[in-house]
């Protein structure tokens, strides 16, 4: 059961405690930006009858197959997940950018470098990755993770890393602004429930064949664990379409938007798998609701251990962020992009061939 209280008050909160303990209830107090509620778990037969009633008890709702905590409904405005200097959800953009994998200290520091500089709100970047095939490059593990770090300091960016085992999250934390939940993990309740304990940002991603109705209760796990900081991300499902490799669902964003208050961004990487598809694809989301982008870009995406064919190159990701603006402009949202910019355009070979990756495009 699900109990809404009037105020996180610690008097109110013990007497229904109280009450639900005598039940047999394994009690939750959860205080959210949106409300305070008390979650009654482990009850065979659910009794709301027990508290209802009671003085600054709202309601009482017996939970059954469909979220309640993340429903729109519990903050019909929308909530916002702080991010770097975006809050997402809010009237700005997020733009989370960076390569698949962590690779290499220069290739994160050069592409973390650039993507601050031409707009992004957190740089992304895998070190423990989920891979179809046990023989592919696996991540870095640890030391990417430190290495994402370094080059978000460097550049002045929040980081948002995957993390693939419930005993990593306590580990990755330190070093960790937002944890994310791969798409293979969406489901993985011990997951869900360790990275709702971390009190951090979580960016959960949607599973290949996750209905919309599986994804927001995924997202319930985490709210359970006390954490309401969840950013929802639709980065394509499986259909019997090979031309692209996956179907980046658009209309998750205006349904996600109705099902629950969290924001939702948009992984038009993974959901096209092809670089082209990319740009088009980030500014149908934006201009379909999505409160941000999430996107892999490369140095070098030709040379890139995962995902290169469908990574960025960094101009690309430039021009990605200048054609965004006026799309978000005409649904009513901003994007703000840096007006000093450390680099012009025709020096981006040069980075690049300053690094050893590869001569001028
Ligand atoms: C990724 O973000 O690199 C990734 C592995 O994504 P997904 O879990 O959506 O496949
Ligand atoms: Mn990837």
């Amino acid at each position: 059961m699900i109990v809404k209280l009037s105020s996180p008050d610690p008097a109110l909160r013990q007497a229904v405690t109280a009450v639900l303990e005598a039940l047999g209830a394994e009690v939750r107090f959860l205080d959210f930006p949106f409300g305070a509620y008390l979650a009654a778990l482990g009850l065979e037969e659910p009794r709301p009858e027990a508290v209802q009633g009671m003085a600054g008890v709202e309601w009482v709702r017996a939970a059954g197959s469909r979220p309640i905590l993340a429903a729109r409904e519990q903050n019909p405005r929308g909530s916002r997940v702080p991010l770097g200097q975006v809050e997402v959800g809010g009237e700005a953009l997020a733009l989370v950018a960076g390569p698949c994998s962590v690779e290499d200290r220069e290739q994160v520091l050069v592409t973390a470098r650039f993507v601050a500089a031409y707009g992004a709100t957190a740089l992304r970047g895998g070190a423990y990755k989920p891979r179809t095939s046990p023989y592919a490059f696996q991540g870095l593990g640890m030391p990417g993770v430190e290495l994402l770090r370094e080059a978000g300091d460097a550049a002045g960016l929040p980081i948002v890393t995957e993390v693939m085992e419930p005993g990593d999250v306590e580990p990755m934390a330190p070093f960790v602004d937002c944890f994310q939940v791969g798409a293979r993990n969406m489901g993985n309740a011990p997951l869900l429930r360790a990275v709702g304990r971390a009190r951090k940002p979580v960016l959960l991603k949607r599973g290949p064949s996750a209905t919309l109705a599986e994804f927001v209760l995924a997202a319930e796990y985490i709210l359970l664990e006390g954490n309401s900081q969840v950013i929802l991300c639709e980065r394509g499902i499986r259909t019997f379409e090979t031309a692209t490799r996956n179907t980046l669902d658009l209309n998750a964003v205006p349904m996600l938007k109705g099902m629950t208050h969290l924001p939702v961004l948009v992984d038009p990487s993974h959901g096209t798998g092809r670089r082209e598809a990319v740009t088009p694809m980030a500014r149908a989301a934006v201009a379909a609701g999505a409160d941000g982008i999430a996107v892999e870009v490369h140095p070098d995406p030709s040379r890139a251990r995962s995902d290169g064919e469908q990574s960025l190159h960094l101009p690309e990701f430039r021009r990605l962020a200048e054609q965004l603006k006026p799309v978000a402009e005409a649904v009513g949202r901003r994007l703000d992009l840096p007006n000093t910019l450390p680099f012009a355009p025709n020096q981006v070979p040069l980075i690049r061939r300053a690094m050893g990756w590869g001569g001028a495009r």
